[in-house]
Protein backbone atom coordinates (compact mmCIF):
# COMPACT_ATOMS: atom_id res chain seq x y z
CA UNK A 1 0.00 0.00 0.00
CA UNK A 2 1.18 3.43 -0.68
CA UNK A 3 0.06 7.18 0.36
CA UNK A 4 0.28 10.39 -1.01
CA UNK A 5 2.30 11.75 1.36
CA UNK A 6 4.40 14.60 0.25
CA UNK A 7 8.09 13.30 1.55
CA UNK A 8 11.05 14.28 -0.07
CA UNK A 9 12.93 11.68 -0.26
CA UNK A 10 16.31 11.60 -1.71
CA UNK A 11 17.47 7.90 -0.89
CA UNK A 12 21.32 7.20 -1.40
CA UNK A 13 21.57 4.07 0.79
CA UNK A 14 19.74 2.36 -1.06
CA UNK A 15 21.52 2.84 -3.96
CA UNK A 16 24.62 0.83 -2.81
CA UNK A 17 24.98 -3.03 -4.29
CA UNK A 18 22.69 -5.41 -2.16
CA UNK A 19 25.34 -6.76 -0.56
CA UNK A 20 24.79 -3.83 2.07
CA UNK A 21 21.11 -4.15 2.93
CA UNK A 22 17.90 -6.48 3.20
CA UNK A 23 14.98 -4.89 1.16
CA UNK A 24 12.13 -5.23 3.65
CA UNK A 25 8.81 -3.24 4.30
CA UNK A 26 7.39 -2.73 7.75
CA UNK A 27 5.01 -5.14 9.52
CA UNK A 28 1.75 -3.65 9.94
CA UNK A 29 0.15 -3.01 13.38
CA UNK A 30 -3.33 -2.91 14.54
CA UNK A 31 -4.52 0.48 15.46
CA UNK A 32 -2.05 3.33 15.22
CA UNK A 33 -2.19 6.23 17.53
CA UNK A 34 0.01 9.23 17.19
CA UNK A 35 2.03 10.26 20.45
CA UNK A 36 3.85 13.21 19.44
CA UNK A 37 5.31 14.72 16.31
CA UNK A 38 8.81 16.66 16.58
CA UNK A 39 7.81 19.68 14.40
CA UNK A 40 10.61 21.87 14.42
CA UNK A 41 13.13 18.68 13.23
CA UNK A 42 10.13 17.51 10.52
CA UNK A 43 10.49 21.53 8.94
CA UNK A 44 14.54 21.06 9.45
CA UNK A 45 13.83 17.83 7.19
CA UNK A 46 11.83 19.63 4.31
CA UNK A 47 8.41 17.78 5.20
CA UNK A 48 5.22 19.35 6.90
CA UNK A 49 4.64 18.38 9.87
CA UNK A 50 1.03 18.84 9.67
CA UNK A 51 1.07 16.09 6.91
CA UNK A 52 2.41 13.55 9.65
CA UNK A 53 -0.36 14.45 12.03
CA UNK A 54 -2.82 13.34 9.18
CA UNK A 55 -4.43 10.31 8.97
CA UNK A 56 -2.23 9.30 6.19
CA UNK A 57 0.93 10.38 8.08
CA UNK A 58 0.59 8.52 11.18
CA UNK A 59 -0.52 5.02 9.13
CA UNK A 60 3.06 5.24 7.40
CA UNK A 61 4.89 6.38 11.17
CA UNK A 62 3.31 3.16 12.20
CA UNK A 63 4.16 1.36 9.12
CA UNK A 64 1.17 0.41 7.70
CA UNK A 65 1.94 2.37 4.51
CA UNK A 66 4.89 2.97 2.52
CA UNK A 67 5.01 6.91 1.58
CA UNK A 68 5.89 7.24 -2.21
CA UNK A 69 9.44 7.54 -2.82
CA UNK A 70 10.61 5.28 0.46
CA UNK A 71 13.09 2.43 -0.70
CA UNK A 72 12.71 0.73 2.85
CA UNK A 73 15.53 -1.79 3.68
CA UNK A 74 17.02 -3.12 7.07
CA UNK A 75 21.05 -2.64 6.90
CA UNK A 76 23.37 -5.33 7.65
CA UNK A 77 26.22 -4.85 10.69
CA UNK A 78 28.17 -7.20 12.84
CA UNK A 79 29.88 -6.09 16.24
CA UNK A 80 31.33 -6.74 19.38
CA UNK A 81 28.71 -7.41 22.20
CA UNK A 82 30.23 -6.56 25.38
CA UNK A 83 33.81 -8.09 23.62
CA UNK A 84 32.38 -10.95 21.94
CA UNK A 85 32.13 -10.80 18.36
CA UNK A 86 28.57 -11.34 16.70
CA UNK A 87 29.42 -12.04 12.43
CA UNK A 88 25.49 -11.05 11.63
CA UNK A 89 23.69 -8.76 13.51
CA UNK A 90 21.50 -6.08 11.48
CA UNK A 91 18.29 -4.19 11.54
CA UNK A 92 16.57 -7.09 13.47
CA UNK A 93 13.29 -4.59 14.19
CA UNK A 94 14.25 -0.91 12.50
CA UNK A 95 13.36 -0.15 9.07
CA UNK A 96 15.17 2.61 6.71
CA UNK A 97 12.63 4.15 5.00
CA UNK A 98 14.76 6.85 2.76
CA UNK A 99 16.37 10.02 3.52
CA UNK A 100 15.78 13.63 2.83
CA UNK A 101 18.57 16.75 2.34
CA UNK A 102 17.20 18.83 5.08
CA UNK A 103 16.69 22.75 4.98
CA UNK A 104 20.18 22.79 6.16
CA UNK A 105 21.89 20.57 3.51
CA UNK A 106 22.26 17.84 5.78
CA UNK A 107 20.92 14.31 4.43
CA UNK A 108 19.45 12.11 7.33
CA UNK A 109 18.22 8.83 7.56
CA UNK A 110 14.62 8.12 8.41
CA UNK A 111 13.75 5.37 10.27
CA UNK A 112 10.93 2.90 11.56
CA UNK A 113 12.21 1.56 15.34
CA UNK A 114 9.91 -1.91 16.53
CA UNK A 115 8.65 -2.14 12.93
CA UNK A 116 8.24 -6.00 12.72
CA UNK A 117 10.65 -8.42 12.16
CA UNK A 118 13.34 -8.72 9.46
CA UNK A 119 15.82 -11.16 7.95
CA UNK A 120 17.99 -10.10 11.04
CA UNK A 121 15.90 -10.70 14.01
CA UNK A 122 17.68 -12.51 16.37
CA UNK A 123 14.26 -14.88 17.45
CA UNK A 124 12.95 -11.31 18.58
CA UNK A 125 9.59 -10.12 17.72
CA UNK A 126 11.26 -7.19 15.94
CA UNK A 127 8.68 -5.02 18.53
CA UNK A 128 9.55 -2.41 20.90
CA UNK A 129 7.23 -1.06 24.23
CA UNK A 130 6.07 2.09 25.10
CA UNK A 131 9.05 2.70 27.82
CA UNK A 132 12.28 2.24 25.37
CA UNK A 133 10.82 3.93 22.99
CA UNK A 134 9.56 6.84 25.08
CA UNK A 135 12.93 6.81 27.17
CA UNK A 136 15.11 7.40 23.53
CA UNK A 137 12.30 10.07 22.74
CA UNK A 138 13.06 12.33 25.74
CA UNK A 139 16.94 11.40 25.86
CA UNK A 140 17.67 11.87 22.36
CA UNK A 141 16.08 15.28 22.50
CA UNK A 142 17.25 16.27 25.71
CA UNK A 143 21.08 15.04 24.36
CA UNK A 144 20.72 17.61 20.68
CA UNK A 145 19.32 20.18 23.78
CA UNK A 146 22.37 19.90 25.54
CA UNK A 147 24.43 20.50 22.03
CA UNK A 148 25.62 16.56 22.19
CA UNK A 149 25.47 14.77 18.61
CA UNK A 150 22.67 12.40 18.74
CA UNK A 151 20.07 10.61 16.74
CA UNK A 152 16.88 13.01 16.99
CA UNK A 153 13.19 11.57 17.46
CA UNK A 154 11.14 12.67 14.74
CA UNK A 155 8.28 11.19 16.17
CA UNK A 156 7.07 8.27 18.27
CA UNK A 157 2.99 6.19 17.74
CA UNK A 158 1.21 3.81 20.36
CA UNK A 159 0.51 0.53 17.74
CA UNK A 160 -2.09 -0.91 19.16
CA UNK A 161 -0.51 -4.09 19.96
CA UNK A 162 0.40 -5.79 22.88
CA UNK A 163 4.15 -6.61 23.07
CA UNK A 164 5.36 -9.98 24.92
CA UNK A 165 8.36 -9.32 27.54
CA UNK A 166 9.40 -10.75 30.91
CA UNK A 167 7.15 -7.67 33.02
CA UNK A 168 4.04 -9.40 30.67
CA UNK A 169 2.16 -8.10 27.51
CA UNK A 170 3.35 -4.43 27.51
CA UNK A 171 1.94 -1.53 25.31
CA UNK A 172 3.41 -1.71 21.61
CA UNK A 173 4.99 1.54 20.25
CA UNK A 174 7.14 2.74 17.30
CA UNK A 175 9.69 5.59 17.13
CA UNK A 176 10.91 7.13 14.43
CA UNK A 177 14.48 7.70 14.39
CA UNK A 178 16.24 10.38 12.39
CA UNK A 179 20.37 10.29 12.36
CA UNK A 180 22.74 11.42 9.82
CA UNK A 181 23.03 7.76 8.65
CA UNK A 182 23.30 4.34 10.67
CA UNK A 183 26.51 3.39 9.96
CA UNK A 184 28.30 1.76 12.52
CA UNK A 185 31.57 0.66 13.66
CA UNK A 186 30.19 -3.07 12.97
CA UNK A 187 28.70 -2.23 9.23
CA UNK A 188 32.48 -2.22 8.57
CA UNK A 189 33.35 -4.77 10.37
CA UNK A 190 30.83 -6.94 8.84
CA UNK A 191 32.87 -6.57 5.30
CA UNK A 192 35.94 -6.68 6.63
CA UNK A 193 34.92 -10.54 8.23
CA UNK A 194 33.73 -11.40 5.07
CA UNK A 195 36.47 -10.28 3.30
CA UNK A 196 34.77 -8.42 0.62
CA UNK A 197 37.15 -6.01 -0.28
CA UNK A 198 35.23 -4.14 -2.50
CA UNK A 199 32.24 -3.62 -0.32
CA UNK A 200 34.96 -2.11 2.33
CA UNK A 201 35.93 0.44 -0.18
CA UNK A 202 31.87 1.01 -1.48
CA UNK A 203 31.39 1.64 2.66
CA UNK A 204 34.49 3.63 2.67
CA UNK A 205 33.92 5.87 -0.15
CA UNK A 206 30.29 6.35 0.36
CA UNK A 207 30.60 7.70 4.11
CA UNK A 208 33.74 9.87 3.17
CA UNK A 209 30.87 11.26 0.59
CA UNK A 210 28.14 11.72 2.72
CA UNK A 211 30.25 12.64 5.90
CA UNK A 212 33.70 13.61 5.34
CA UNK A 213 34.19 14.94 2.01
CA UNK A 214 37.36 16.99 3.24
CA UNK A 215 39.41 12.81 3.92
CA UNK A 216 39.02 13.53 -0.29
CA UNK A 217 41.72 16.54 0.08
CA UNK A 218 43.98 13.87 2.23
CA UNK A 219 47.21 12.22 0.78
CA UNK A 220 45.32 9.00 2.35
CA UNK A 221 41.87 9.57 2.47
CA UNK A 222 41.24 6.11 4.78
CA UNK A 223 43.61 7.26 7.14
CA UNK A 224 42.16 10.77 7.02
CA UNK A 225 38.84 8.91 7.63
CA UNK A 226 39.67 7.02 10.50
CA UNK A 227 41.02 10.39 12.13
CA UNK A 228 38.37 12.03 11.54
CA UNK A 229 35.89 9.57 13.09
CA UNK A 230 38.43 9.07 15.95
CA UNK A 231 37.71 12.89 16.34
CA UNK A 232 34.11 12.88 16.48
CA UNK A 233 33.85 10.16 18.77
CA UNK A 234 36.73 12.02 21.27
CA UNK A 235 34.42 14.77 21.51
CA UNK A 236 31.22 13.21 21.63
CA UNK A 237 32.72 10.87 24.75
CA UNK A 238 33.83 13.73 26.29
CA UNK A 239 30.98 15.89 26.06
CA UNK A 240 29.29 12.63 27.46
CA UNK A 241 31.33 12.20 30.41
CA UNK A 242 30.53 16.18 30.93
CA UNK A 243 26.89 15.77 31.70
CA UNK A 244 27.02 12.80 33.58
CA UNK A 245 26.00 10.43 30.44
CA UNK A 246 26.81 6.70 30.92
CA UNK A 247 25.60 5.08 26.98
CA UNK A 248 25.24 2.08 28.93
CA UNK A 249 26.26 -0.72 25.66
CA UNK A 250 28.63 0.87 23.85
CA UNK A 251 28.97 -2.45 21.42
CA UNK A 252 31.00 -1.92 18.26
CA UNK A 253 27.30 -1.96 16.37
CA UNK A 254 26.31 0.81 18.54
CA UNK A 255 28.63 3.31 17.84
CA UNK A 256 27.92 5.53 14.87
CA UNK A 257 30.36 6.33 12.44
CA UNK A 258 28.71 9.94 11.72
CA UNK A 259 29.69 10.32 15.69
CA UNK A 260 26.55 11.05 16.95
CA UNK A 261 25.14 9.11 20.18
CA UNK A 262 23.27 6.20 19.16
CA UNK A 263 20.93 3.50 20.34
CA UNK A 264 19.60 5.14 23.84
CA UNK A 265 18.76 1.48 25.25
CA UNK A 266 19.85 1.75 29.56
CA UNK A 267 21.40 4.90 29.08
CA UNK A 268 21.23 6.79 31.82
CA UNK A 269 22.34 10.68 33.53
CA UNK A 270 24.43 9.60 36.88
CA UNK A 271 22.69 11.71 40.41
CA UNK A 272 25.15 11.16 42.82
CA UNK A 273 28.71 11.38 40.97
CA UNK A 274 30.58 8.69 40.90
CA UNK A 275 33.17 7.33 38.19
CA UNK A 276 32.25 3.62 38.43
CA UNK A 277 28.41 4.41 37.76
CA UNK A 278 26.51 1.88 35.51
CA UNK A 279 22.76 1.33 35.22
CA UNK A 280 22.51 -1.30 32.97
CA UNK A 281 20.95 -4.55 33.98
CA UNK A 282 23.09 -6.73 31.80
CA UNK A 283 26.41 -4.69 32.61
CA UNK A 284 27.58 -6.92 35.04
CA UNK A 285 30.99 -6.33 35.16
CA UNK A 286 30.86 -2.31 34.59
CA UNK A 287 32.45 -2.57 31.38
CA UNK A 288 30.56 0.18 30.26
CA UNK A 289 30.52 2.61 33.41
CA UNK A 290 31.24 6.48 33.15
CA UNK A 291 34.93 6.06 33.58
CA UNK A 292 35.55 3.71 31.38
CA UNK A 293 33.61 4.57 28.04
CA UNK A 294 36.66 6.14 26.68
CA UNK A 295 38.86 3.41 26.83
CA UNK A 296 35.78 1.06 25.64
CA UNK A 297 35.60 3.88 22.68
CA UNK A 298 39.08 3.31 22.08
CA UNK A 299 38.65 -0.43 21.55
CA UNK A 300 36.06 0.25 19.06
CA UNK A 301 37.84 2.53 16.97
CA UNK A 302 41.02 0.16 16.80
CA UNK A 303 38.08 -2.19 15.42
CA UNK A 304 37.33 0.06 12.93
CA UNK A 305 40.86 1.03 12.33
CA UNK A 306 41.53 -2.74 11.64
CA UNK A 307 38.58 -2.75 9.43
CA UNK A 308 40.08 -0.78 7.13
CA UNK A 309 43.31 -2.38 6.75
CA UNK A 310 42.26 -4.77 3.65
CA UNK A 311 42.09 -1.26 1.78
CA UNK A 312 44.23 1.24 4.06
CA UNK A 313 47.53 0.56 2.00
CA UNK A 314 48.51 -2.18 -1.01
CA UNK A 315 51.02 -3.01 1.81
CA UNK A 316 49.55 -4.80 4.59
CA UNK A 317 52.68 -4.11 6.77
CA UNK A 318 52.74 -0.19 6.28
CA UNK A 319 48.41 -0.74 6.53
CA UNK A 320 49.13 -1.79 10.32
CA UNK A 321 51.30 0.46 10.84
CA UNK A 322 49.30 3.54 9.80
CA UNK A 323 46.71 2.05 11.50
CA UNK A 324 47.93 1.67 14.87
CA UNK A 325 49.69 4.74 14.70
CA UNK A 326 46.09 6.34 14.56
CA UNK A 327 44.33 5.17 16.72
CA UNK A 328 47.40 5.71 19.03
CA UNK A 329 46.44 9.33 19.10
CA UNK A 330 42.68 8.87 20.85
CA UNK A 331 43.99 9.39 24.30
CA UNK A 332 45.63 12.72 23.73
CA UNK A 333 43.00 14.07 21.39
CA UNK A 334 40.33 13.17 24.11
CA UNK A 335 42.46 14.22 27.19
CA UNK A 336 41.82 17.51 25.21
CA UNK A 337 38.52 17.45 24.80
CA UNK A 338 38.10 16.44 28.26
CA UNK A 339 39.87 18.50 30.23
CA UNK A 340 38.88 21.54 28.07
CA UNK A 341 34.89 20.54 28.81
CA UNK A 342 35.52 19.94 32.87
CA UNK A 343 37.63 22.99 32.96
CA UNK A 344 34.49 25.06 31.36
CA UNK A 345 32.42 23.54 33.49
CA UNK A 346 34.87 24.86 36.59
CA UNK A 347 35.07 28.53 34.75
CA UNK A 348 38.65 27.74 33.67
CA UNK A 349 39.27 28.72 30.28
CA UNK A 350 42.85 28.65 29.24
CA UNK A 351 43.90 25.74 31.01
CA UNK A 352 47.08 25.84 32.75
CA UNK A 353 49.56 23.15 33.60
CA UNK A 354 48.09 22.07 36.92
CA UNK A 355 44.84 22.36 35.55
CA UNK A 356 44.02 18.14 34.98
CA UNK A 357 45.56 17.52 38.60
CA UNK A 358 42.94 20.59 39.53
CA UNK A 359 40.02 19.04 37.94
CA UNK A 360 40.84 15.49 39.20
CA UNK A 361 41.02 16.61 42.34
CA UNK A 362 38.08 18.21 42.50
CA UNK A 363 36.12 15.41 40.98
CA UNK A 364 37.38 12.91 43.53
CA UNK A 365 36.28 15.29 46.32
CA UNK A 366 33.02 15.08 44.46
CA UNK A 367 32.89 10.98 44.50
CA UNK A 368 33.69 11.07 48.10
CA UNK A 369 31.23 13.43 49.45
CA UNK A 370 28.71 11.19 47.20
CA UNK A 371 28.14 15.30 45.42
CA UNK A 372 24.79 15.53 43.00
CA UNK A 373 26.96 15.45 39.68
CA UNK A 374 24.74 18.44 38.20
CA UNK A 375 23.44 20.68 40.90
CA UNK A 376 26.72 20.69 42.09
CA UNK A 377 28.28 22.47 38.75
CA UNK A 378 24.80 24.69 38.41
CA UNK A 379 25.02 25.87 42.03
CA UNK A 380 28.87 26.46 41.17
CA UNK A 381 27.45 28.52 38.44
CA UNK A 382 25.65 30.14 40.34
CA UNK A 383 28.00 30.51 43.10
CA UNK A 384 30.29 32.57 40.61
CA UNK A 385 27.41 34.80 39.37
CA UNK A 386 26.77 36.01 42.78
CA UNK A 387 30.71 36.51 43.60
CA UNK A 388 30.76 38.96 40.63
CA UNK A 389 27.90 40.34 41.32
CA UNK A 390 25.84 39.61 38.37
CA UNK A 391 23.02 37.65 40.13
CA UNK A 392 19.38 38.88 39.75
CA UNK A 393 17.92 36.28 42.06
CA UNK A 394 20.53 36.58 44.68
CA UNK A 395 20.02 32.54 45.99
CA UNK A 396 22.14 31.43 48.38
CA UNK A 397 24.07 29.15 46.13
CA UNK A 398 27.26 28.68 48.37
CA UNK A 399 24.52 27.25 51.24
CA UNK A 400 22.86 25.26 48.20
CA UNK A 401 26.40 24.06 47.56
CA UNK A 402 27.49 23.06 51.18
CA UNK A 403 23.90 20.79 51.71
CA UNK A 404 25.56 18.94 48.86
CA UNK A 405 28.68 17.88 50.98
CA UNK A 406 28.51 15.14 53.45
CA UNK A 407 31.29 16.91 54.88
CA UNK A 408 30.68 20.93 53.97
CA UNK A 409 34.12 21.60 55.43
CA UNK A 410 35.80 20.00 52.55
CA UNK A 411 33.95 22.60 50.41
CA UNK A 412 34.96 25.11 52.42
CA UNK A 413 38.32 24.26 51.68
CA UNK A 414 37.69 23.36 48.53
CA UNK A 415 36.31 26.81 47.46
CA UNK A 416 39.34 29.17 48.13
CA UNK A 417 41.98 27.04 45.78
CA UNK A 418 39.24 27.22 42.76
CA UNK A 419 38.88 31.00 43.96
CA UNK A 420 42.63 31.42 43.39
CA UNK A 421 42.78 29.40 40.28
CA UNK A 422 39.86 31.57 38.68
CA UNK A 423 40.93 34.91 39.59
CA UNK A 424 43.80 34.43 36.68
CA UNK A 425 41.58 33.98 34.33
CA UNK A 426 41.93 36.81 31.89
CA UNK A 427 38.42 36.54 30.24
CA UNK A 428 36.02 39.14 30.74
CA UNK A 429 33.69 37.74 33.50
CA UNK A 430 30.35 37.98 31.92
CA UNK A 431 31.80 36.15 29.03
CA UNK A 432 33.16 33.41 31.13
CA UNK A 433 29.92 33.23 33.24
CA UNK A 434 28.39 32.61 30.23
CA UNK A 435 30.14 29.57 29.17
CA UNK A 436 30.07 27.92 32.62
CA UNK A 437 26.72 28.66 32.22
CA UNK A 438 25.99 27.03 28.69
CA UNK A 439 28.56 24.45 29.83
CA UNK A 440 26.45 23.36 33.33
CA UNK A 441 22.68 22.13 32.89
CA UNK A 442 20.52 23.09 35.34
CA UNK A 443 18.09 20.10 33.74
CA UNK A 444 19.43 16.41 32.72
CA UNK A 445 16.98 13.38 32.33
CA UNK A 446 16.63 11.92 35.51
CA UNK A 447 16.19 8.70 35.78
CA UNK A 448 13.57 8.92 38.47
CA UNK A 449 12.06 11.18 36.14
CA UNK A 450 11.72 9.02 33.20
CA UNK A 451 10.80 5.93 34.66
CA UNK A 452 7.78 8.11 36.24
CA UNK A 453 6.76 9.44 32.89
CA UNK A 454 7.14 6.23 31.50
CA UNK A 455 4.65 4.35 34.43
CA UNK A 456 2.32 7.18 33.64
CA UNK A 457 1.84 6.65 29.63
CA UNK A 458 1.23 3.60 30.52
CA UNK A 459 -1.81 4.63 31.61
CA UNK A 460 -2.30 6.58 29.08
CA UNK A 461 -1.43 9.94 31.23
CA UNK A 462 1.01 11.45 28.44
CA UNK A 463 1.54 15.10 30.21
CA UNK A 464 5.01 14.02 32.31
CA UNK A 465 6.26 13.17 28.87
CA UNK A 466 4.93 16.63 27.47
CA UNK A 467 6.02 18.28 30.75
CA UNK A 468 9.96 16.39 31.13
CA UNK A 469 9.90 17.07 27.12
CA UNK A 470 9.09 20.79 27.50
CA UNK A 471 11.41 21.44 30.16
CA UNK A 472 14.31 19.63 28.82
CA UNK A 473 14.23 21.53 25.95
CA UNK A 474 15.49 24.34 27.74
CA UNK A 475 18.17 22.47 29.75
CA UNK A 476 20.93 25.72 30.63
CA UNK A 477 17.43 28.08 31.85
CA UNK A 478 16.34 29.28 34.83
CA UNK A 479 13.06 27.69 35.09
CA UNK A 480 11.56 29.01 38.68
CA UNK A 481 8.12 27.05 38.11
CA UNK A 482 10.39 23.56 37.22
CA UNK A 483 12.59 23.81 40.51
CA UNK A 484 10.99 20.49 41.63
CA UNK A 485 12.66 18.71 39.00
CA UNK A 486 16.28 19.98 39.52
CA UNK A 487 16.15 17.51 42.44
CA UNK A 488 17.78 14.37 42.49
CA UNK A 489 15.50 11.36 43.68
CA UNK A 490 14.44 10.84 47.37
CA UNK A 491 16.08 7.02 48.65
CA UNK A 492 12.87 5.86 47.75
CA UNK A 493 12.40 6.84 44.19
CA UNK A 494 16.21 6.21 43.11
CA UNK A 495 16.42 4.02 40.02
CA UNK A 496 19.17 1.01 40.29
CA UNK A 497 19.25 -1.05 37.05
CA UNK A 498 17.87 0.11 33.58
CA UNK A 499 16.92 -2.50 30.97
CA UNK A 500 17.53 -2.60 27.15
P1 LIG B 1 20.08 -3.30 20.12
O1 LIG B 1 19.92 -3.62 21.57
O2 LIG B 1 18.90 -2.53 19.62
O3 LIG B 1 21.38 -2.63 19.81
O4 LIG B 1 20.03 -4.67 19.37
C1 LIG B 1 21.13 -5.44 19.00
C2 LIG B 1 20.65 -6.39 17.92
O5 LIG B 1 19.67 -7.28 18.45
C3 LIG B 1 19.98 -5.62 16.80
O6 LIG B 1 20.88 -5.53 15.74
C4 LIG B 1 18.76 -6.44 16.47
O7 LIG B 1 18.98 -7.20 15.31
C5 LIG B 1 18.56 -7.40 17.60
N1 LIG B 1 17.33 -7.10 18.34
C6 LIG B 1 17.22 -6.37 19.44
N2 LIG B 1 15.94 -6.32 19.87
C7 LIG B 1 15.20 -7.04 19.01
C8 LIG B 1 13.80 -7.37 18.89
N3 LIG B 1 12.88 -6.93 19.75
N4 LIG B 1 13.44 -8.16 17.87
C9 LIG B 1 14.34 -8.61 16.99
N5 LIG B 1 15.64 -8.34 17.04
C10 LIG B 1 16.10 -7.56 18.03
MG1 LIG C 1 22.01 -1.41 18.61
MG1 LIG D 1 19.17 -1.04 22.05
Amino acid sequence: MTSRLNIPFDNSFSELPDQFYTRQEPVPVKAPKLIKVNKDLATLMGIDPAELETDAGVQMLAGNSVPDGASPLAMVYAGHQFGGWSPRLGDGRAILLGETVGTDGIRRDIQLKGSGRTPYSRGGDGRAWLGPVLREYIVSEAMAALNIPATRALAAVETGNKVLREEGPLPGAIITRVAQSHIRVGTFQYHYSRGDKDALRTLANYVIDRHYPEAKQAQTPYRALIEMVMDRQARLIAKWMQVGFIHGVMNTDNMSIAGETIDFGPCAFMDTYHPGTVFSSIDHAGRYAWAKQPGMAHWNLSQFAQSLLPILHEDAQVAVGIGQETIDEFQDIFSDYYFEGFGKKFGLLTLQNGDPDFIGDSLKLMSDNEVDFTLFFRHLTGFARSNLGLDVNDENHKEKLLDLFKDPQALTNWLPQWQARQDQEKTPPKERLEIMRTSNPIFIPRNHQVEAMIQAAVRGDYALFEQLHSILSAPFDEQPENVLYEQPPKPEEIVHATFC
